[in-house]
């Protein structure tokens, strides 16, 4: 039978669009002797005695299905950590949801708590997947921008600004992908008082909590009268390099995490089995590494933030996270044709800012999770980049 549609794809999926960073490292894939400072992960293998904890389940046949929340064992180890690390209770009965990577957590958050037509206010710089999942869920993402003049610090006037009465939520990320900007206590209690005014939630996206530079990191759940209105989401992808083991977790409210759950245990059942036993050795005895991990991270920051300070590409200093925004304006081009350019010229890859919402242009997101001698040699090209643009005005 022949079929009279057009397409089988959705309106709404067909509207959507790939993911800027995807197109531009299949480029870069295809190309040889290109030093990557695009992607978004840690660069560390995951410790040995946490991979090993996966194999050990694996030989004791634990490779069945967890409960759909997560090993209790495992819920119990985070709420500790989650006590220990940022001074927030909660409980791991009924507030606490391992998900497969913080991915999943931001999608089923969106899902449980938008009614068509409802508005969360997204921050921009950020992290891809916000805008869409907000509008796979059926919501209406509502972008205000963060802006270079501030840090990359979003006000509450500005969030003021684009409330209306359908807003349900705000996204949040800190530290940021891909600014790095880290928010401080008294610039979340900001954001907490203009959550409690107008009774929206704050989805609180803390992937990178474990990778702050400078300051003693703060939750938005650990600010008062916040707990009961944020969905707190983290994960293991990033402080304890663990991308590929696909594991994340949310912690929220019951009423919040019990309605969550019922997406969840339809959509994905549980996180993998293996996964959650090397988290809870990871919780249990990863810090050593973790706090390596920090200091190598911090060690590369300071060089790289230093460098495009040097070479005349101005950068603001990331607090967090493992990004270096360095705005690129002084150089006349896009960041498009920036991070085109140099890929072709001097095989850098690097993501343009402006994939990452309206005032990410003009600037280029630079990961430092790479080797120091990756580092010193991309900061080598790119110098030279931006020396040969001088010389062709
Ligand atoms: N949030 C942010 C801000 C991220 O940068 C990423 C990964 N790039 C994620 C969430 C997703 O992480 P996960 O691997 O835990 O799904």
């Amino acid at each position: 039978m022949i079929s009279t549609r057009n397409s089988y794809v959705s309106k709404m999926v067909n509207d959507l669009q790939p993911s800027g960073i995807r197109k531009f490292f299949d480029l870069a894939a295809s190309m040889e002797g290109v030093i990557s400072l695009g992607v978004g992960e840690p660069d560390f293998v995951t410790p040995w005695h946490v991979r090993e904890e996966a194999i050990r389940s694996l030989e004791l046949g634990y490779t069945a299905y967890t409960p759909n929340a997560g090993l209790l064992e495992l819920r119990q180890e985070i709420t500790h950590y989650m006590n220990q690390r940022f001074g927030v209770r909660y409980d791991a009965h009924n507030e606490v949801i391992v998900t497969v990577g913080a991915s999943s957590a931001i999608d089923i958050a969106m899902r449980t708590i938008l009614d068509p037509g409802e508005e969360v206010i997204v921050v921009e710089p950020c992290f891809v997947s916000y805008v869409p999942m907000v509008t796979l869920a059926g919501g209406k993402a509502v972008t205000v921008q963060a802006l270079k003049e501030n840090d990359f610090k979003i006000t509450a006037e500005q969030l003021e600004d684009v409330t209306t009465p359908r807003t349900k939520a705000i996204m949040l990320c800190s530290p940021n992908n891909p600014t790095g900007t880290m928010l401080n206590k008294s610039e979340l209690q900001a954001i907490a008082q203009y959550a409690i005014k107008h009774d929206v939630l704050v989805i609180a996206d803390e992937i990178y909590a474990e990778l702050a530079y400078d300051e003693e990191y703060t939750s938005m759940a650990a600010i008062d009268g916040m707990q009961e209105r944020t969905i707190l989401v983290s994960g293991f992808s990033k402080g304890f390099a663990m991308t590929g083991w696909r594991l994340g977790f949310v912690c929220a409210p019951e009423p919040i995490a019990e309605a969550m759950l019922k997406i969840f245990q339809y959509q994905l059942m549980c996180a993998s089995t293996m996964s959650q036993y090397a988290a809870i050795e990871a919780l249990r005895n990863g810090r050593p590494e973790v706090d390596e991990m920090v200091k190598s991270y911090r060690r590369r920051r300071n060089y790289i933030v230093q460098s495009f300070n040097d070479m005349g590409l101005t950068c603001h200093n990331p607090g967090g996270a493992f990004y270096a925004f360095p705005s690129i304006a002084s150089t006349g081009l896009t960041s498009q044709q920036f991070a085109e350019q140099l890929l072709q010229q001097e095989k850098v890859a690097v993501v343009p800012g402006d994939v990452f919402g309206t005032s990410g242009e003009g600037h280029i997101r630079c990961s430092y999770a790479a080797s120091f001698e990756q580092l010193q040699e991309s900061i080598k090209r790119i110098g030279h980049f931006v020396e040969s643009l001088k010389q062709s005005v």
